[in-house]
């Protein structure tokens, strides 16, 4: 049973270790990835690895968030296992600063309904979690997280090729070079319409882009993540830091304009915490994401033995190991009707 999926990112990689996991039962299984890009360095590996189980401006559980979090935190167990080092990056959550008078309800309602997992604090108690934190007040998400997600990125690939996963460093520009597989699954995230027999599906692109900047020398590293009208994370090298991000529905390419993300960046990240006035920016990085109608990921099933799994948006990191996980099941499920009908 050959299963070839396309794309090495959150949901690839996802995607190929669920499945690995059905090997007990269909031994036979062989899954082969297709990514050109060296693992790591795609929109997975630059995104801010935040991990909010409360999204939108509201705050919200969309029924899904526990779960999710779930999902994604036993990945990141695999890849921490894999790794023999952790890729989480903070230890006390995120904390989201509240702007406006609806900010304000929303979240206070967020913390009422969510109480074991969530705080409203009040701007004195937001700079006793986080000193030096622009003076406002805010909902403290205990259970988010910031992850490294280059390091997550590769310690999912390294679980996954201890298992047998092959990588093949190709584009795959048409299904029908994919013929000999019995199962193909597209997580190829803001790219996936350009596979030719794809091209119809309703995907957007909304390119994004973040900044690298030397952390203050005078503070210790940031221990809960910071998210409000722009967010701030550690870097895996604790010298710098991580602010982000932009959201451009229209762009030329898709490389860092350094002039454009400053701009649109560095106003809200210096706003937010003042201290990063005197950060030198030491670059950036762009990605894309994969934006599906409702803000809801796509996965569908496009012909007999063909999967697509994208429409991540912004929150891949909530949604893909659950995601993947339920594909996996539903994947072998018509694996075994085929075989015992054959
Ligand atoms: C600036 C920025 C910050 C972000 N921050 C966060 C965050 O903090 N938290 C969060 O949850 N989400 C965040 N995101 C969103 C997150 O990055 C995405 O949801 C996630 O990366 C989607 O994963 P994916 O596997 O679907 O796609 P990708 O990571 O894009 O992976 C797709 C892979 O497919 C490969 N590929 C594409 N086409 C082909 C082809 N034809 N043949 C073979 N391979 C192909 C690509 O090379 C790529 O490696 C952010 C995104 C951006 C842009």
């Amino acid at each position: 049973m050959r299963i070839a999926i396309i794309g090495a990112g959150f949901c690839g990689l996802a995607a190929a270790w669920h499945l690995m996991q059905h090997q007990t039962t269909l031994p036979a299984i062989n899954i082969q990835i297709f990514d050109p890009q060296p693992i790591g360095t795609g929109t997975s590996g630059m995104s801010a690895g935040l991990l909010n189980p409360y999204v939108g401006r509201q705050g919200i559980d969309n029924g899904q968030a526990k779960a999710g979090l779930e999902a994604t935190l036993q990945l990141l167990e695999v890849a921490a296992k894999a790794l023999n080092r952790s890729v989480v990056a903070n230890s006390l959550g995120i904390l989201r600063l509240a702007h406006t008078e609806e900010d304000i309800r929303h979240f206070h309602l967020c913390a009422a309904r969510h109480a074991h997992s969530t705080t409203w604090l009040d701007p004195e108690e937001c700079q006793t979690l986080v000193p030096l934190v622009q003076n406002r007040p805010g909902l403290w998400i205990k259970n988010g997280l910031s992850i490294f997600p280059q390091l997550y990125v590769k310690g999912l690939w390294q679980a996954c090729q201890n298992g047998g996963v092959y990588l093949n460093r190709c584009r795959i520009t048409s299904l029908t070079e994919l013929k000999e597989f019995d199962v193909v699954v597209v997580a190829a995230g803001a790219e996936t319409t350009f596979i030719v027999e794809l091209a119809d599906l309703p995907l957007n692109k909304v390119k994004g882009q973040v900044l690298k900047l030397s952390w203050p020398t005078h503070l210790p590293p940031l221990k809960c993540a910071l998210s409000s009208q722009s967010y701030l994370v550690m870097d895996q090298n604790p010298s710098n830091c991580i602010v982000g991000a932009t959201y451009e529905r229209e762009y030329s390419n898709e490389l860092i304009d350094l002039d454009a993300a400053k701009e649109l960046i560095l106003p809200r990240a210096h706003s937010l915490f003042p201290p990063l006035r005197d950060s030198i920016v030491l670059g950036g990085s762009a990605g894309v994401r994969s934006v599906a109608p409702q803000h809801q990921p796509l996965i569908k099933q496009v012909s007999g033995n063909c999967w697509v799994f994208a429409g991540m948006g912004s929150k891949g990191l909530l949604y893909h190991a659950l995601y993947a996980k339920e594909l996996a099941k539903t994947i072998v499920s018509k694996i075994d009707i085929f075989q015992n009908s054959g």
